[in-house]
């Protein structure tokens, strides 16, 4: 699979506001298999999304709503932000991204 890398490469806080994928994400793309390299996809597209962002309703998918531990989410690839009082549960990479400009 190409790298969906769309050549608006802005990282900040550990996740591209291009593409969507964290920097953990992005430097192990190349020795993932294609069928890896698909749900990263699904899970950035929405297409396999599991719940709902708490800001902008978009899809977003969290591993520990699917049984899995923080650890293995790509949100603790990223850099901790400040809680969210108004956000009462994940946000979705694009608003991850937004809050991570903000707080740098
Ligand atoms: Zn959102």
């Amino acid at each position: 699979m190409p790298s969906p890398c769309i050549g608006a490469c802005r990282a900040v806080g550990g996740i591209c506001l291009g593409c969507g994928r964290t920097l953990t994400e992005i430097a192990n793309w190349g020795s993932r298999d294609p069928v890896r390299q698909q749900v990263i996809m699904d899970e950035i597209s929405g297409a396999s999304s599991n719940g709902h962002c708490a800001r902008c309703g978009a899809p977003l998918t969290c591993t520990v709503s699917a049984g899995g531990t923080i650890e293995q989410c790509w949100c603790s690839q990223t850099r901790p932000l400040p809680f969210d009082p108004a956000a009462s549960g994940c946000l979705c990479r694009r608003c991850h991204g937004d809050d991570q400009v903000a707080s740098a």
